[in-house]
């Protein structure tokens, strides 16, 4: 049988939320390839060799699942939420751009999965109803100037702004300043969702303003949703909706 490689988004954790295009890949898959925590979401069956690998080596993992495609194999190379949204699509494409033009000739495919963005959102109401942006607060990959830049004008052209990695141990300080470049933008009463571990066991949600936040309301399994100037909430009993209406007036 010949290869191939499905490159699979697993959704924000909960296995309700899992696509069934992706678990019939992962039904018929011979490998699994993907960063630890989330190669630990496939469960084990005879004939399924599960390959977990640290974060930060996506080439090498791309590579290897290229690899084993090209002898034959049927590998599903897996990421959380969906694998276009900086995570593994990406990094397999840079291994076959830069690999033996034999790859180019694998059956590759892509099969998207439910975003971070889009489960946190939901859960709130929907803040992102209107135009929205999305931005990696990680500056592992590019400058932190450019951070700055985008969040500057996406917040002068009034986008609600989706976070993603928003602050982890190793640089908390970029939080702290993108909170300092957004209320130099935003006015105080801005309003601003922590959504944590969305459709886990973990859950938490918190909505909040920009004159209130704090940086430690974030961390590594945090999405933060930074509403437009017409983001808005409604009071009942319960947890509070937010959304974003659909109309802007002139
Ligand atoms: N490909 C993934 C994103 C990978 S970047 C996707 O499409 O969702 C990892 C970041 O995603 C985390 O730092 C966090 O900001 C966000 N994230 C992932 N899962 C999440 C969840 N269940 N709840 C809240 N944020 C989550």
């Amino acid at each position: 049988m010949s290869g191939w490689v499905r490159i699979a988004g697993l959704g924000p954790g909960d296995a309700a939320l899992v696509t069934p295009e992706v678990s019939d890949a992962l039904a018929k898959a011979t490998d699994v390839v993907g960063y630890i925590p989330y190669v630990a979401r496939v469960a084990e069956r005879a004939g399924l060799t599960l390959h977990a690998s640290d974060n930060r080596v996506e080439i090498d993992r791309s590579q290897h699942a290229l690899q084993m495609a090209a002898e034959g194999k049927r590998v599903v190379v897996v990421s959380s939420g969906d694998p276009g949204v900086f995570a593994m699509a990406s990094a397999v494409f840079e291994a076959v751009e830069n690999g033996p033009v034999v790859w180019r000739d694998l059956e590759i495919s892509v099969l998207p999965g439910i975003t971070a963005m889009l489960a946190a959102s939901a859960r709130a109401g929907a803040p992102l109803g209107h135009d929205f942006c999305t931005i990696n607060l990680s500056d592992n990959l590019k400058p932190w100037g450019l951070i700055e830049k985008r969040l500057r004008l996406a917040a002068q052209a009034d986008f609600a702004m989706a976070f993603y990695n928003p602050r982890s141990k190793s640089r908390p300080e970029g939080f702290v300043k993108t909170l300092e470049i957004l209320r130099e933008e935003c006015e105080p009463e801005r309003l601003i969702l922590f959504a944590r571990a969305v459709s886990t066991p973990d859950e938490a949600l918190n909505i909040s303003t920009l004159g209130e936040a704090t940086p430690e309301m974030a961390d590594m399994r945090t999405m933060v949703i930074v509403g437009s100037s017409r983001t808005r909430i409604i009071e009942r009993q319960g947890p509070p909706i937010l959304y974003t209406p659909r109309f802007t007036p002139e």
